[in-house]
């Protein structure tokens, strides 16, 4: 148990991806540092497990080094519907599926190599302007970090919960002891549920079911109505328990006050079927700390918003396609006749396409579409 008041230049709250993150980030520009998790690790969570080149890029940025035999490359992304499948490669580099205690434990260790001091077992009770509350005391601070999750208390205790929520989703998660049939994260789509499948190893894959409903996000009811996946993990072994999360897109109007700066999941988030929410906490963690070098919030402020941007679009329109079955089946057939097309999406999709790009593969996508 943390007795006294040590000091510490940064406190983060929270010891997830995202705190270790910008724990690390914190470090290398000279900071000390503290972190608090209020779980032992390795943590588990519910999570897709997938990391997208650019994900992987962001880790190896901060110094987080994976074991060479570990997790599984996919080479891009397919979506799969009613027979219909369509595939595109990522335009640079490969994606890496890895377990979730795996790459926390791979994170802890850069922390600790990088003098991060790490309190497990810690919860936080509270902040102070001058510091975080732990049992044993008040640890005093110059910045603290909230990193403490979706469910941020954090956000609260700073005032900073005013928010836009466009869409709250249920997901589980199950791994199955069975070869990965393709290079690529694979997405179902169903008539009220997906499931996207990455490869974490030569023989076992992660599954997520996302639903609207927690009826339709019913693992085995989901299943039932993508029978493409059904028949493939017919006899497979399920490995570990089941993890329900809830997956919310949302936005905060501010993600910052006084010396309070919030991050990962607790500062807002995208839709789970994007992939996406490791990269953008990587990315934020490095937006921090550089506007804490400069002892100015403002700045981290408009990375922030930056940063969400495009996985926010790609949220949203994956939603969309979740929701208008009619539509997916065309676009999905359309896709299928213009791999080269579906390609250019994942491009987009990766943060490799110029804004000239956008604008023409969305306008080649709806004279395909009308044309169909
Ligand atoms: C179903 C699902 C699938 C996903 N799949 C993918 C994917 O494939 N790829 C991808 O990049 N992203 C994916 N994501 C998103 C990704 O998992 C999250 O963006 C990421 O976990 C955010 O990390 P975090 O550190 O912000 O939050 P968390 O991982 O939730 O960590 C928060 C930490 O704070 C601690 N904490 C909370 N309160 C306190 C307190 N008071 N005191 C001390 N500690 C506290 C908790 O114990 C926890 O360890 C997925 C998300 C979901 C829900």
């Amino acid at each position: 148990m943390y007795t006294g008041d040590q000091g510490t230049d940064v406190f983060v709250i929270g010891g997830g991806p995202a705190g270790l993150a910008a724990a690390i980030a914190a470090r290398r520009k000279g900071f000390s540092v503290t972190v608090a998790d209020g779980a032992a690790p390795p943590i588990d969570k519910a999570c897709g497990e997938g990391m997208m080149p650019e994900t992987r890029a962001a880790l190896r940025e901060l110094g987080v080094a994976l074991p060479a035999d570990a997790g599984y490359r996919f080479r891009g992304i397919q979506f799969v519907q009613d027979g219909v499948q369509v595939a595109a490669d990522f335009p640079e580099g490969w994606g890496i599926g890895i377990r979730r205690t795996l790459l926390h434990e791979c994170m802890i260790e850069e922390a600790e190599k990088r003098g991060v001091k790490l309190l497990w077992k810690t919860p936080v009770t509270g902040i102070a302007s001058g510091g975080v509350q732990l049992s044993g005391g008040l640890v005093s601070a110059r910045w603290i970090i909230g990193a403490d999750g979706s469910g941020s208390r954090v956000r609260r205790w700073s005032g900073l919960s005013a928010r836009v929520l466009n869409s709250q989703r249920m997901a589980s998660r199950r791994h199955y002891r069975v070869r990965p049939r393709t290079e690529y994260m694979e997405i179902y789509w169903g008539p009220s549920a997906q499931a996207y499948v990455t490869p974490i190893s030569n023989e076992e894959v992660c599954i997520v079911v996302l639903s609207e409903t927690a009826e339709h996000g019913d693992f085995e009811r989901a299943l039932g109505s993508l029978p493409e996946l059904e028949v493939r993990l017919a006899g497979a072994e399920l490995r570990g328990r089941e993890r329900g999360a809830i997956t919310a897109m949302q936005s905060l109007a501010k993600v910052w006050r006084g010396n309070v700066a919030l991050l990962g999941d607790a500062s807002g988030g995208v839709d789970a079927i994007t992939g996406e929410g490791l990269r953008i906490a990587f990315r934020q963690a490095f937006a921090l700390a550089e506007a804490m070098a400069c002892g100015d919030l403002r700045e981290y402020e408009r990375a922030h918003r930056e940063l969400t941007r495009r996985p926010m679009c790609m949220g949203k329109l994956m939603l969309w396609l979740g929701r208008n079955a009619g539509m997916r089946g065309r676009a999905l057939r359309m896709l299928g006749r213009n791999p080269e097309l579906f390609a250019r999406f994942v491009a987009i999709h990766a943060g490799k396409a110029t804004p000239v790009d956008v604008v023409r593969a969305g306008a080649e996508a709806g004279w395909q579409f009308l044309a169909a």
